[in-house]
């Protein structure tokens, strides 16, 4: 049943809080086209204040921004063998141009891996010419067969970045930098703890040789595979004869790396932080960080809160807050603020008649709801206690997202124990099966190898599935 927000509650049915909430929400609405969507100026919003937080990041890295064209020749696509074969099934293809019918069909990027090799291999003479670390934000094609807003959509945004080096040590800690900086953002921007770990064969990237990951743990205890991080060895550079002439003289292939994050991160927020009463966003995303609700009834009361309403716009957005004040005077305050709930918002101001007299303000925090998480503060406290508040408010995310992970994710030795597991979260497991083992595993189960974290326990045991002596550690789950 619908609350006064119109959201059924994330127990009683998670997928229909989740569609319901992003429509509400105003962060998207759907496409004309199945798997498409339209993002709202609020959903937008946050893509905006995502993509500031990683392009800085990219920069302080050494990587520069680019644009490369959207179509690229099918044969570019047919030049790596495992390439093609796991993007194939998702090609978008164009066969038409100004009515007439092709030479060369054109496929719609699904990733730029093909024309990125074709250009780096004309770019790319001698090693002087290394590293060259490029990053595009654009949007790609990809025909998924099962969608959902944010998570799988045809067509999404996100940021692919491409590297080449001279060597394979250069490129495997470009490829290890970027899951630091996915899970540096993650943590310190999203409030959310992921876990760095390598996919396994099974799930590697279509062309890769290693691929990273950043795993979160959504609020209905499945697996959202929220960045990628691939090391590509030389594959791509034989297909395109990337190569340099090293100080030698020497012809080299090159070593290349990519890694990307999408719109479906957006997902990863709603999923991981959203309450029954809607959104609750990480103050650093936020688009609106605090919503000033004016509270009068007369006239005469209205134009003297209107005033303050904005003077403390005025100075919290000169504290480099992102404000707003929702001047709309055809509702209620109380419709006002289970709007703004709804939206997310971390901190609310409300300011009436009374609190003009007293030279107060009162505030609101969207992560505590109800009145545990309302205080007066003074007038002239104001800026400081809600900056503070805002920190408190992330800090309070991170830790009760990091709390409910850790307590969905159980260590199991058997399978009887590992299906329960999985059932409501994370499997922790000793792991030595091989890939016909993941796969009968996901038959049986639903639950893939989500990842093999970073951070190993060391020492050995026993594989739950096959019994063999084990050395890694492995979590598995269902996923998005
Ligand atoms: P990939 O190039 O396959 O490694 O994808 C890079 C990142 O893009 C993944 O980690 C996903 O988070 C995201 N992604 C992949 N496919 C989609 C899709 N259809 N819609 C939205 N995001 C996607």
């Amino acid at each position: 049943m619908a609350n006064q927000q119109g959201l059924v509650s994330r127990a009683e049915d998670f997928n229909e809080w989740y569609n319901t909430l992003v429509l509400k929400a105003d962060l998207a609405d759907y496409g004309p086209v199945r798997g498409t969507m339209i993002i709202k100026p609020y959903g937008w919003a946050l893509w905006e204040n995502i993509q500031r937080a990683l392009d800085w990041r990219f920069k302080a890295t050494g990587h520069e921004n680019a644009a490369f064209p959207m179509f690229i020749p099918m044969s570019f696509l047919e030049k790596e063998a495992s390439h093609v074969k796991g993007f194939a099934p998702e090609l978008a293809v164009v066969t038409h141009g100004g009515g007439e019918e092709l030479t060369e069909p054109l496929a719609v990027r699904p990733t730029s891996e093909t024309i990125i090799g074709h250009t780096y291999a004309r770019w790319i003479q001698s090693y002087r010419d290394l590293p060259i670390k490029l990053n595009l934000w654009n949007s790609v094609v990809r025909w998924e067969k099962r969608t959902k807003l944010f998570l799988r959509t045809l067509e999404f945004y996100w940021q692919e970045g491409h590297t080449a080096h001279a060597t394979a040590e250069e490129a495997l800690a470009e490829t290890r930098q970027m899951l630091d900086v996915y899970t540096d953002f993650a943590r310190n921007e999203a409030a959310i703890p992921v876990i760095p770990g390598e996919k396994s064969e099974n799930e590697r990237f279509a062309g890769a040789e290693m691929t990273l990951t950043i795993e979160a743990m959504m609020g209905d205890g499945r697996a959202l595979q929220s960045a990628t991080s691939h090391f590509m060895g030389q594959n791509f550079a034989r297909a395109f004869e990337i190569r340099y002439l090293d100080a030698n003289n020497e012809l080299q292939y090159c070593w290349t790396t990519s890694w990307g994050l999408s719109t479906r991160f957006i997902g990863a927020i709603i999923m991981t932080h959203g309450d029954d009463q809607g959104l609750v966003l990480p103050p650093k995303l936020a688009p609106i960080q605090v919503i000033v609700v004016p509270i009068f009834r007369q006239e005469e009361e209205r134009t003297r809160v209107l005033e303050a309403a904005r003077a403390i716009q005025q100075e919290l957005q000169d504290n480099g807050l992102r404000v707003k004040v929702d001047e709309r005077d055809n509702l209620t305050p109380g419709f006002k603020f289970n709007e703004w709930e709804l939206k997310g918002v971390p901190v609310r101001v409300e300011i009436g008649p009374r609190d003009l007299q007293n030279e107060t303000v009162m505030l609101a925090r969207r992560d505590v709801p109800g009145r545990e998480g309302k205080e007066s503060v003074s007038r002239s406290g104001l800026v400081a206690r809600v900056q503070e508040l805002l920190a408190a408010i992330h800090d309070n995310l991170l830790e009760r997202a990091t709390q409910f992970r850790d307590s969905h994710t159980v260590a199991v030795s058997d399978y009887g124990a590992f299906k329960e597991a999985v059932e409501q979260g994370f499997a922790r497991v000793w792991w030595a099966g091989s890939s016909e083992d993941e796969k009968r595993i996901q038959e049986e189960t639903r639950a893939t190898l989500r990842c093999i974290p970073l951070e190993q326990p060391g020492g050995e045991g026993t594989c739950f599935y096959t019994g063999r002596p084990a050395t890694q550690i492995a979590i598995f789950g269902r996923s998005y």
